[in-house]
């Protein structure tokens, strides 16, 4: 690969720079849904960090809302002047200001349609334009991309360790990986995601961004070859470990074509793509947009909606006669008898947009381990002796997640059929799951399937914690997707990699294994194609081991 842009790598001894301190920097608090309380808590907490409160938008460095929507943040500020600044919400002031540096804005991006935005124009990446100095050695960086940083508490339950009759490891041995030694083991123009290294924010982060708008807008029309060119070319861009400064850099990297190598050059050149500014700004890529954030409603449905004349959220509650304002009243549910395996329901759109102010809002790392630990809690008293890993992007190292993803195994082989359903069941008796979108039951290997371990149980639920946790929003207990997957102890490695993901990650890993093993991989385990025999791994490095892949840590899986 070339190294012409060498220059932009300066060694950690000289990146440490005026960036990674909050003192004097400039912060707008935007007043609007944040209570009184709350907005006297952050002041606080910006002025023992030193930080300068402004009262003017346009005078800030960085604006703090709790505002999620475009049209609801311009009844309170411009939206020219909001285009040029990083708007993040409150949790990026109060974890900064805990830890006494600035966190990166885009992982606290507050407005989706701005989180490009964001992303570049935070104090960071302004500085330098999202050089490697900054995405790679600043503190705040390395805090996302150490891998025993993100190492979980300890468990108070203490689940076990190990399964006697499987000789299955059931702790991750994912730490104490050393980056920097690991480095020269990887090639970045390799064709397999799962080869190369592929850090949560990479040097080129804005580039990718843009192209994330076009494979969307391919997404959302319904074009699946270029969804997936789109796709392997954000991956290998990722895993590229320098600011790019010429077409040339990435003419080596693969799936760089024409097309995209021209976007390359325009990015280079004006600091956006054409073609996907067009698409932030099309009201029907706008509108699509929304309406598929809403779990149950794809590309498809969304086209057929938006025909109807649906353009937002609001259009989308009138439609299915929703009233968001009813906090009193719970979710309208089924229970999980009723829900049959794999059918998305009408009634699960509508509980997604009861809670829609809820659910898009980002969960931070204290409080998705919170919630697996009362998940656990509950788990023991269904079934003693379980083991979990909480997977997601939160074990790629997020700092805000979108959702909460776990996995679960019992050491005794056929234990934990049934399972799933049972501690559902549970959580809603307890009040903690409101609404169950998505519950498949465990399928028992049959002649016909070609893999023994079919299908994991798993439920895609909405969830609240119990009143006595810390976590309250203003005193009210928000509701957060989460999502619980249960694994036979013999696949439980092959669930939690395939949970961890990142999609493009799983994807090559995939390939890769039918490619050089003949193997099938998925996160039912593995499976020889020649005849069916299942190879089973006892740790996540013998995964890797197996599959003939040098081990990379979670946190270096961010291909998407
Ligand atoms: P975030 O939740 O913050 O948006 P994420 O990476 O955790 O980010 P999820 O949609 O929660 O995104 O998915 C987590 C991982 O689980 C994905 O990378 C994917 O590989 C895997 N996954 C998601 N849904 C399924 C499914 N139905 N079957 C198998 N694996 C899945
Ligand atoms: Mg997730
Ligand atoms: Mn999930």
């Amino acid at each position: 690969m070339n190294s012409d842009d060498d220059e932009s790598m300066d060694s950690p001894e000289t990146s440490s720079s005026t960036t990674n301190s909050l003192k004097g920097i400039k912060i707008f608090i935007l007043q609007a849904k944040i209570n009184p309380e709350v907005m006297g808590a952050l002041m606080d907490d910006a002025e023992g960090a030193g930080i300068k409160l402004v009262g003017r938008p346009e005078d800030a460095e960085i604006i703090v809302t709790e505002i999620r929507m475009r049209k609801r943040l311009e009844r309170h500020m411009d939206w020219e002047v909001a285009k040029t600044k990083p708007l993040v919400t409150s949790a990026w002031l109060t974890s900064s200001a805990k830890a006494g540096y600035p966190f990166p804005c885009g992982e606290f991006a507050a407005v989706k349609d701005l989180a490009g935005e964001t992303i570049r124009n935070c104090p960071d990446s302004t500085t330098c334009k999202g050089c490697a100095k900054c995405f790679s050695n600043s503190r705040s960086s390395s805090m996302q991309l150490t891998p025993d940083a993100l190492s979980p508490p300890p468990n108070p339950l203490s689940p076990p360790t190990f399964s006697p009759a499987t000789g299955v490891t059931l702790v991750s041995d994912s730490l104490a990986w050393d980056l920097e030694r690991a480095k020269d083991k990887f090639d970045n123009s390799s064709r397999y995601a799962c080869t190369r290294l592929c850090p949560l924010v990479c040097p080129n982060q804005g580039l990718v961004e843009e192209l994330r708008v076009m494979k969307q807008a391919r997404e959302l029309e319904g074009e699946p070859r270029s969804v997936l060119a789109y796709s392997r070319a954000i991956a290998a861009i990722k895993s590229f470990p320098h600011r790019i400064t010429s077409e040339r850099q990435v003419t080596d990297l693969p799936y760089i074509g024409t097309k995209i190598g021209t976007m390359v050059a325009d990015y280079i050149r004006t600091g956006h793509i054409p073609e996907a500014q067009a698409f932030s700004t099309s009201i029907r890529f706008r509108a699509l947009k929304e309406l598929t954030s809403v779990h149950g409603i794809g590309p498809l449905t969304a086209r057929r909606l938006y025909d109807l004349g649906l353009r937002n959220i609001t259009d989308l509650r009138n439609y299915y006669g929703v009233n968001p304002d009813n906090d009193s009243q719970d979710i309208e549910s089924l229970t999980p008898d009723d829900i049959q395996d794999g059918k998305e329901s009408e009634v699960g759109i509508k509980a997604v947009l009861r809670v829609y102010d809820d659910i898009t809002t980002l969960i931070p790392r204290a409080e998705v381990e919170e919630i697996a630990r009362c998940v656990y809690a509950e788990l023991c008293v269904v079934q003693k002796g379980c083991a979990y890993t909480i997977t997601g992007g939160y074990r790629r190292g997020k700092l805000m997640s979108n959702d909460v993803d776990i996995v679960f195994t019992h050491p005794t082989p056929m234990v934990d059929r049934g399972l799933c359903k049972k501690l559902v069941e549970r959580l809603r008796s307890r009040r903690m799951v409101s609404h169950v979108m998505h519950l498949s039951s465990f399928r028992a290997p049959s002649a016909l399937r070609k893999s023994q371990w079919d299908t994991l149980e798993k439920a895609l639920t909405v969830f609240r914690l119990p009143p006595e946790t810390k976590f309250y929003d203003g005193g009210k207990r928000i509701h957060r997707r989460v999502d619980l997957i249960f694994a036979p102890v013999e696949v439980y490695w092959c669930a939690v990699i395939g949970w961890t993901g990142s999609t493009m990650f799983e994807r090559d890993l995939r390939q890769w294994t039918k490619d050089k093993r003949g193997w099938k991989f998925d996160s039912t385990g593995i499976v020889k194609l020649s005849n069916s025999e299942p190879v089973l791994a006892t740790s996540e490095r013998h995964v890797f081991e197996l599959c003939g892949l040098e081990w990379i840590d979670p946190t270096m899986r961010n291909a998407d």
